[in-house]
């Protein structure tokens, strides 16, 4: 895990928020390649959820909505984790943490004493306005409501019938008590969601819900998670929200242990129901208060988890075997030697071309090993060397991250074999 952050940091991928104040607990900014993957995934995820289905749609809501908006849906009032204090060093805990509390008291032994676990709402306030008193709002603690409030325009404005689903990417704020594991326990994270809406017929339900199950697992995989790394986990009776009827957990095996990063929820007809929204079949005329099936993954805790499981070593070298697709730079293009302008000439020439279609890094600096080395490092997956054979033969050295191997490929093939890889 160390060795992650610390790549994330020097590699420009995620450092501390406000760093230069001596930080913020729970706040992360990304750098120029942790944006960039950042972005990838979010591209890929909207791809696979909207762009290639066609009932599904996308909104982008207010993150501060009308504060009865979370009055309604149960947030004011069961938006809440338990949290304990050791007596002995104040230190504090998330009551439900159940491997944290047996590792913290075998710390202090038989003098451990827990506090009786409080319960605290993470909504986040905020004060709107400029004259007093100001109007007391909240930065949304989960995107999902921002879908539910546009159920009515969305069928207004749209030709979507049940079953069809709404998605959405946008930030959420939760006050945590206990922010850590890098980006995992943020206070400010991004959110990725689905929300589903289908007829309330519990056969259904379950076919969908198993159905959204797995295409999310697979989604994983196909970008890359290693399969014995993840694995579902369904929620207890004790631990569901407020508004489940039905939840599993997709976790990764992350150093700090199964963790969750996305999870699969049955939220029945409970938020339309609260905000008494119901749905008109225009066929039969029956109306009724659709069920919902929603995915709900998070960005950090995904780009987090990508780091970790695309994080090599060979020997005292770092290979950040990341997906061609998630991978920041697709492609980098160097000149042989830096000090013969012919070189650098038709290098960059290459560079201008590609870089009109993709991300495609330049590093003119130090030595051919020493560019592999650095562009390994941050996973970009081919590298495209000019040599003096290129003066002559208009081909270029591609080189591959993985296996290394090397092939001649023509400049204006160049593109096209970008192209083909990321097809
Ligand atoms: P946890 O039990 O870890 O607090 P949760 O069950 O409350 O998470 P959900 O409300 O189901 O999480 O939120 C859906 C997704 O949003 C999570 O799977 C996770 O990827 C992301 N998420 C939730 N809270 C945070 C956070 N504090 N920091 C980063 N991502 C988060």
């Amino acid at each position: 895990m160390e060795k992650v952050v610390a790549l994330a940091k020097r590699r420009g991928f995620i450092y501390p928020g406000s760093e230069i104040y001596g930080g913020l607990r729970g706040f992360w900014d990304y750098g120029p390649l942790g944006t960039e993957l950042k972005n990838n995934i979010k591209r890929e995820w909207w791809k696979g959820m909207v762009y290639e289905r066609n009932n599904v749609v996308g909104v982008d809501a207010a993150i501060i909505m009308n504060p009865k908006v979370w009055e309604v849906s149960g947030h004011t009032e069961a938006f809440t984790d338990p949290l304990v204090e050791c007596k002995v060093c104040h230190k504090r805990f998330r009551a439900d943490h159940e491997g944290e509390l047996k590792k913290h008291e075998k710390k202090h032994g038989e003098s451990i004493e827990w506090t009786e676990p409080k319960t605290f709402n993470l909504l986040t306030e905020v004060y709107l306005g400029t004259t007093k008193p100001k109007q007391k709002a909240y930065l949304r603690g989960e995107i999902t409501q921002g879908v539910f409030v546009n159920f009515k325009n969305i069928l207004d404005s749209t030709n979507m019938k049940i079953p069809f689903g709404i998605a959405q990417i946008g930030k959420a704020f939760r006050n945590e008590i206990t922010p850590g594991n890098f980006t995992y326990r943020s206070r400010e994270f991004e959110q990725m969601e689905l929300e589903y809406f289908i007829e309330p017929d519990e056969k259904e339900a379950e076919k969908l819900f198993n159905y959204w199950k797995k295409e999310r697992m697979d989604w994983y995989v196909t970008y890359g998670m290693r399969k014995e790394n993840l694995r579902f986990r369904e929620h207890g009776e004790d631990e569901r929200a407020h508004y489940a009827r039905f939840a599993e957990d997709i976790e990764y095996k992350a150093p700090f242990g199964w963790s969750e990063f996305e999870g699969i929820h049955h939220r029945g007809d409970w938020d339309l129901g609260r905000h008494k929204l119901i749905y008109k079949d225009g066929e039969t005329n029956k109306e009724y208060t659709p069920w919902v099936i929603e995915t709900s993954g998070g960005v950090d805790r995904t780009t987090l988890f990508f780091l970790i499981n695309a994080y090599h070593r060979e020997k005292d070298r770092i290979i950040l075997k990341l997906h061609p697709k998630l991978a920041p730079y697709k492609a980098a293009v160097f000149p042989l030697l830096a000090n013969k302008p012919e070189l650098v000439k038709k290098a960059k020439e290459i560079h201008e071309t590609l870089i009109k279609k993709y991300p495609v890094a330049w590093d003119a600096r130090g030595n051919i090993g020493k560019r592999y080395f650095s562009q390994d490092e941050i996973g970009t997956p081919w590298c495209m060397t000019v040599d003096f054979e290129t003066l002559k033969d208009d081909m270029v050295t591609v080189r591959d991250r993985d296996t290394k191997k090397q092939e001649r490929i023509a400049i204006d093939k160049l593109a096209s074999f970008l192209e083909n890889e990321l097809e």
